[in-house]
């Protein structure tokens, strides 16, 4: 099983960021005990209703996880490894921001049990940085990086965000090489989404995003620089050198299950989906009662056959056509067969080893070619009664 560790709390609130998390305020420190101290009231609960089962990787995301201290991040991983196995060679990863990362804090870290860090850069430019409202700069960035590596930390990926406003393609591929140039293990390259709710989305009209053409050609170019400095893409945003992918966000993709703690955490274990809500008041308060779940969804076939199709195409690997058959007892390729030729011909897509997977071309249009693919999922699997 995967575990996921939501920490809801951020320096500030970055512009485009729809994220649960609550930028610090005076009182922060009461709110992040009450936080932690529910958090391992929630662990326990969820350890014995799920019987205690062996964690494969821990995944300490958010909001900002690197402003937690050292101390409390071990003692998350101690309750973990006394409720759950711990496996001896887990992968145990956190999100770290530039400005609460430096080397003293990676070193506790590391002591502390983390041993895979992904480094919020978002971009190595200060205009765009700012026009974020993120709070580091590049220098900050840079310096937060070696400061990792000082501590000895030997998986480190940093994450990138690309189709900013303003942003040329020519500047995203400079960014790009000067990222790959200090050789993370692991980069993760995020276009700009407009999320409602966003000082982004309410600004949209002035926003001077890139033309659709600009935004293809950086997210196609950008991976090609990518793969020619030696990092392979293994899902739509992901990029990593050889044996760096991360385990955490694959085993969602291959559809293990996964327990998620803290507000706006989401499980997915048998057949149930179970949302924690996102809010850190109500989340204290569920815990406090003993609920379990703000929200409950009971995954049928269809959830299930969709969630396959959607986790397999977006991954380099591609969809493993056996088990659509196995699941819905129908053939994939044929059903599908007008959208795979045409795929197959503008070379969006290919087929090895028994998948189907989408080139990056291809990959640039996932969602609308998932939705096709959702409406010819028979609505119970052949031969059910
Ligand atoms: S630091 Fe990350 S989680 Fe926090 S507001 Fe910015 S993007 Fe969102």
């Amino acid at each position: 099983m995967l575990l996921y560790i939501h920490v809801p709390f951020c320096r500030r609130k970055c512009r485009y960021c729809a994220f649960y998390s609550e930028a610090s305020a005076p009182g922060s420190d009461a709110r992040l005990a009450s936080w932690a101290s529910a958090l391992l009231c929630e662990m326990r609960r969820e350890a014995e209703a799920l019987g205690h089962p062996s964690l494969r990787t821990v995944f300490f995301g958010g909001g900002t996880p690197s402003l937690l201290s050292p101390s409390l991040v071990g003692a998350v991983l101690d309750a973990a490894a006394g409720l759950f196995s711990l496996d001896a060679q887990a992968e145990i990863s956190m999100e770290a921001n530039p400005e609460s990362m430096n080397e003293e804090k990676a070193r506790g870290f590391r002591l502390a049990g983390v041993n895979r860090v992904s480094l919020g850069v978002q971009a190595l430019d200060d205009a765009l940085l700012a026009a974020l409202g993120r709070v580091h700069d590049k220098k900050t960035a840079l310096s937060a990086y070696s400061a990792l590596r000082r501590a000895g930390f030997h998986n480190v990926g940093l994450d990138l965000m690309w189709g900013l406003p303003g942003q040329s393609v020519d500047n995203w591929k400079a960014q790009l090489a000067e990222a790959a140039a200090l050789s993370p293990e692991h980069l993760s390259c995020y276009g700009l989404m407009l999320e409602e709710g966003t000082p982004f989305f309410r600004e949209r009209e002035n926003l001077r995003l890139p033309a659709e053409e600009e935004a293809a050609a950086m997210y196609e170019e950008g991976g090609a620089l990518l793969e020619a400095a030696g990092y392979a893409q293994y899902e739509i945003s992901n990029y990593a050198k050889q044996g760096f992918a991360c385990r955490h966000n694959t085993g969602y993709w291959q559809g293990e299950e996964y327990l998620g703690l803290g507000p706006a955490a989401v499980s997915c274990t048998g057949n149930e989906r179970r949302s924690n809500v996102a809010d850190l008041e109500a989340w204290l308060s569920a815990v406090r009662q003993g609920k379990r779940a703000a929200s409950v969804e009971r995954l049928g076939f269809t959830e299930k056959a969709e969630e396959l199709v959607m986790l397999g195409l977006r991954t380099a690997q591609g969809l493993d056509l056996a088990a659509y058959r196995a699941l819905t007892g129908r053939d994939f390729e044929k059903d599908n067969a007008a959208l795979i030729g045409e795929l197959l011909r503008r070379a969006m897509a290919g087929k090895k080893d028994g998948r189907f997977f989408l080139t990056r071309k291809g990959m640039l249009v996932s969602s609308a070619v998932m939705e096709q693919c959702f409406e010819r999922i028979p609505e119970k699997p052949e031969g059910a009664a």
